[in-house]
């Protein structure tokens, strides 16, 4: 909760008998008091003790009350803060002239004392309930973000496979459905890529299940690195397997694309003494490309790109094995 006597106001009167007696009620009230004899002053104080009110008399030498009321609103300090005008002027005009300035009341002199304290504690309670309305509002707003962030890295968790980080097994086929679904509505070209380390129960037999884990980081890497649009998906297909899902891409995209993969994991060079396949580790790569037939599913399609890979390693490893159906090589 708040405490209302914690407030302090800023009393603008260019009569310093005016300022003294206002001061004297204000303080009996409990607040603290700023003084100010002029616009200008008003101002500076203003910005320098950011008081939570202003008592603001309308009529003094240079800069009157309604000008210096204009000249607070346009402080984005200053905008909330309740600004109450003091008068003898009670013509409808000079009221108008008062609110039109950004007045947030306005009293009459001679003062009545009890109504100018009632006004002063409503005004007060009003500003501080919406300085505490802004604040939760505020800590409302960190806390949405806290908890969106939370989300998004849930959803990170969710959908990455903990070694490489790579997409894991789940997002992979929640994508191949949705990019499946997508190619037959456009009728446009699918290719899907299914990778295998080649001889890779040696290289844990030789090397350790440690240094299995570093080079499955090293080639999950090289894959990530080797494709170049936003919408393909490279995932960890399970153990020593990975999988490209490479929406609206023809097999010679595709083909480019496993090339690539080929190339940079042979720069990299990655010691395998046990291996059938050559000194370094390499990959077997099943590719395969198609466009969708409405009503059909992935499932034909990965047992395609299965059988791709088993080709590959049937022939020696180290090696690629590409099919496209008759509708992906017409266009
Ligand atoms: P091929 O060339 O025919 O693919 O032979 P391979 O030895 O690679 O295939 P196989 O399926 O016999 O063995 C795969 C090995 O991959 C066995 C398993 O222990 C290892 N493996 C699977 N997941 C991981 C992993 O997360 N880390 C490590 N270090 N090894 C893994
Ligand atoms: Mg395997
Ligand atoms: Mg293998």
């Amino acid at each position: 909760m708040f405490n209302l006597k914690a407030s302090s106001i800023l009393i603008v009167d260019d009569d310093r008998a005016m300022r003294l007696v206002l001061k004297l009620a204000m303080e009996e009230e409990g607040y603290t008091v700023l003084e100010a004899k002029d616009g200008e002053q008003c101002l500076a104080e203003f910005m320098q003790y950011r008081p939570q009110m202003v008592l603001l008399d309308a009529v003094m030498p240079g800069m009157d009350g309604f000008s210096c009321c204009q000249r607070l609103r346009q402080l984005p300090e200053a905008q909330d803060v309740p600004v109450l005008i003091i008068t003898v002027l009670d013509d409808p005009e000079s009221v108008d002239r008062a609110f039109e300035a950004g007045a947030t009341d306005y009293v009459t002199k001679p003062i009545h004392w009890p109504v100018l304290c009632q006004r002063v504690r409503r005004l007060l309670q009003a500003y501080w309930g919406m300085i505490q309305l802004q604040a939760k509002i505020e800590r409302e707003r960190a806390l949405t973000l806290q908890l969106e962030e939370a989300n998004r890295e849930l959803m990170r968790l969710a959908t990455s496979d903990g070694l490489t980080g790579l997409a894991n097994r789940r997002y992979f086929d929640e994508v191949l459905d949705r990019e499946w679904r997508r190619a037959v509505r456009d009728r446009l070209p699918f290719s899907l890529m299914l990778c295998d380390v080649d001889c890779f129960k040696t290289y844990n037999d030789t090397y350790g299940h440690l240094m299995g884990d570093h080079c499955l980081e090293s080639v999950a890497q090289i894959l990530a690195q080797s494709v170049r649009r936003s919408t393909d998906v490279v995932a960890r297909y399970g153990g020593e397997e990975f999988a490209v899902i490479m929406p609206n891409t023809p097999i010679a995209g595709a083909h480019q694309i496993a090339d690539t993969i080929q190339e940079r994991l042979a720069q990299a060079a990655i010691p395998h003494s046990a291996s059938f396949a050559g000194s370094v580790v390499t990959l077997s790569i099943g590719l395969i490309c198609t466009v969708p037939a409405l009503g059909s599913t992935p499932t034909a399609a990965l047992t395609k790109v299965d059988q791709m890979l088993y080709r590959a390693k049937a022939g020696g490893r180290n090696q690629t094995c590409a099919a496209a159906d008759a509708s992906a090589l017409a266009l």
